[in-house]
């Protein structure tokens, strides 16, 4: 049985909008929501901002132009042509006719994490590092208590709405509302670069032989080499490993993650060590927790579908377009499962998909907005996870000052602010 105790939480300050993470999408619902006037903390559990692009060493947003048209704006594309300015991006040159991945930014992981913070406080957010969301309710009087434990223990805030950019949906759980997974989570990756080989000297019939061998001898699971064999990541000069995904919403998952990422990564590099030409061969770096591809999915007000992502439908609430192919990484052998989009199409996602069913205070941005499987693949890329973001945020700021409900955001007024912040909005007169 349950033990329970009693404590009383003060609540230490209070702000219009508080954004739960501060990765991919909370980044840009914290300045999005500054840069509407909104006081706003950013609650972040790591040391450092950026998420799965920093954290998680997936550091090439992607995908920021369709076909040849820019679509994705605002303050997310100022920071890649601030950081291309500096040296630490290359721009894509819109051409369309390069295979998808091809037209991602490669960003380098330290100006991004960098510029992330400085982005951020000259917009007025206040950061909080190192912090986790504790426990949430809804405020007698409107809007949201969220618990916060610090280093320094437990605390509570007060805040007007709320932005969920946890990737798992963490606060809109806290708060009861409802979370689906896909049956078959796709795998995650330890990210991580190799050096100290030649690839020239080393033979792949003996790769072969001594991965056969090892996992006949259960060293290592079939399934980690669901994506490439080991002579193709050290042909890419790194791991491409598939890790079976239970769930991360809770810390004992990601615990687990964590350690079945870096104990698959360790018994590879022993394993290459065997091979000719690879004795020196070392991890030149890696990421500090696992890339997540797939957690929860909060069930939204509105659900993105195949159908329509493939149709380029234009929802009636569309507040945001993302641009990537189907995308789903399979443990079975399968490699990846890729739809591309017809020439021309572009999706479209819903504000209806940002706000949990019967929410009141709270929006949800990145990759656990409300979309089935296959949908999910493609909208939970790094360029659409920044643009929910942005909407997220100017909603929220909107909700707060207006002292009402997320889902009563006039669409109109969002459509006006959203452009005011330089994002680009769905044309609503493309043929469905
Ligand atoms: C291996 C891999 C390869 C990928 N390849 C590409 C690619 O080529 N191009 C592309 O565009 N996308 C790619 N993606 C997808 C993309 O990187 C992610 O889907 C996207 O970054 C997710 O953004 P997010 O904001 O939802 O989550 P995240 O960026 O993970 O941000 C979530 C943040 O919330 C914080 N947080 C979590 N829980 C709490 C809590 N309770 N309290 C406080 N903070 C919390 C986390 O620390 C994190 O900073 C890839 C993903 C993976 C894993």
């Amino acid at each position: 049985m349950e033990t329970q105790i009693k404590k009383t939480v003060g609540i230490r300050g209070e702000y219009d909008v508080l954004v739960a993470g501060g990765g991919t999408a909370g980044v840009f619902a914290a300045v999005a929501a500054a840069r509407a006037g909104a006081r706003t903390l950013l609650v972040e559990k790591n040391g450092l901002l950026g998420g799965t692009m920093t954290a998680g060493y997936v550091n090439f947003p992607g995908i920021f132009n369709f076909w040849d048209k820019q679509l994705i704006t605002g303050p997310c594309w100022e920071l890649m042509e601030e950081l291309a300015a500096e040296g630490g991006a290359v721009l894509p040159d819109n051409d369309y006719t390069k295979k998808h991945f091809r037209q991602q930014i490669r960003v380098d992981g330290f100006q991004l994490a960098a510029t992330l913070d400085r982005v951020c406080v000259l917009n007025g957010v206040d950061i909080l590092l190192h912090s986790m969301i504790s426990f949430a309710e809804e405020a007698p009087g409107g809007g949201l208590i969220v618990g916060v434990t610090g280093k320094e223990g437990l605390y509570a805030l007060r805040a007007r709405a709320a932005v969920d950019a946890t990737g798992d949906a963490n606060l809109a759980g806290m708060l009861g509302y409802e979370r689906v997974r896909s049956k078959v989570l796709q795998p995650a990756t330890l990210e991580n670069r190799l050096e100290g080989y030649r690839i020239e000297d080393v033979d792949k019939d003996e790769v072969e032989r001594v991965f056969e061998t090892a996992i006949e001898a259960g060293e290592l699971e079939r399934e980690v080499f669901s994506w490439k064999s080991p002579y193709e990541m050290l042909l890419a000069r790194r791991v491409n490993m598939h890790i079976p995904c239970p769930g991360t919403e809770d810390s004992g998952s990601k615990t687990a993650m964590e350690l079945e990422g870096r104990r698959i990564l360790y018994t590879i590099l022993k394993l290459f060590r065997q091979i000719r030409g690879c004795g020196n061969i070392r991890v030149k770096v890696y990421a500090a927790e696992c890339g997540i591809r797939e957690s929860c999915r909060i069930v939204g007000e509105k659900t993105m579908t195949a159908d329509k992502y493939l149709s380029g439908y234009v929802y009636d609430d569309a507040v945001s377009y993302c641009f990537y192919p189907i995308d789903l990484h399979k443990l079975d052998g399968g490699g990846v499962y890729i739809v591309y989009l017809e020439k021309g199409v572009m999706p479209t996602i819903p504000y209806g998909a940002l706000i949990p069913r019967g929410s009141r205070y709270l929006l949800v941005a990145g990759r656990t907005v409300s979309s089935d499987t296959e949908t999910n693949s493609a909208v939970r890329v790094q360029a659409a996870c920044m643009s929910m973001g942005q909407v997220a945020g100017t909603a929220a700021a909107l909700a707060a000052r207006e002292k009402t409900c997320v889902g009563q955001v006039d669409y109109h007024r969002l459509i006006q602010a959203l452009e005011a912040l330089g994002a680009t909005v769905p044309e609503k007169n493309i043929a469905q």
